[in-house]
């Protein structure tokens, strides 16, 4: 996890240079086989799939990068990253993709995604890892969108998914110490923004 000071660069103009320095990942390895798509399990819902991102960011197509909704979709699973040929972590480079979305402010594609998001990290940060309750409760009051998502609650519910009481785990403690860490200083985007250009 980054322990720098966070920063609000001006806008990024070279996103290829951005995303290498920031997820440490070769771009230009990328030669576009398609198995990250192939074994990713959100892509039928992407805008762009995983191999389509890669490209556009190679082509430096920084709008229509930042406007897809995949980059929100997208849940980090690292299926992509284990499939690559190339060795290209996939997933971290959509998670400088996200880094750079929330640095400038970027509106997300997808009506609260960011919202959910937040409120998927709150439970984490409060229990140590997922509770599912907790978020679909504390989603659907922020949201306002309360019969919207009744009926997904419901489903859930019947199949046992939706476990009222918060789970009780190990290390609780330190990952909210992980939490505060990474709250006062926000993701070390310095060393990519001074680069960035310069490829
Ligand atoms: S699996 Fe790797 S090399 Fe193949 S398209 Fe995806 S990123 Fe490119
Ligand atoms: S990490 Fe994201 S892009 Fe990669 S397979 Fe998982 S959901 Fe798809």
């Amino acid at each position: 996890m980054a322990t720098g000071a966070a920063v609000t660069p001006s806008p990024v103009s070279d996103l290829r240079s951005f995303v290498e320095k920031q997820s440490h990942q070769h771009i230009l390895d990328c030669y576009q086989c398609g198995k990250c798509s192939a074994g990713c399990p959100i892509d039928y819902a992407m805008d762009l799939g995983p191999r389509q991102i890669m490209r556009y960011i190679q082509m430096g197509l920084k709008k229509e990068v930042m406007q897809s909704n995949t980059i929100w979709l997208c849940v980090a699973c690292e299926t992509c990253s284990s499939r690559c040929p190339a060795k290209i972590d996939i997933a971290k480079v959509m998670e400088s993709l996200r880094i750079l979305a929330a640095t400038e402010g970027s509106p997300a594609a997808e009506k609260n995604i960011d919202l959910f998001h937040r409120t998927f990290l709150n439970t984490i940060r409060q229990y140590g890892r997922a509770h599912e309750f907790s978020l679909a409760v504390a989603y659907t009051l922020k949201s306002r969108n309360i019969f919207g998502n009744l009926g997904a609650a419901q489903t859930m519910f019947t199949k046992g998914k939706l476990v009222i009481m918060p789970p009780k785990v190990g290390g609780a403690s330190w990952v909210k110490t992980v939490f505060s860490k990474a709250g006062s200083t926000g993701p070390d985007v310095s060393a990519a923004v001074k680069t960035e250009g310069r490829h």
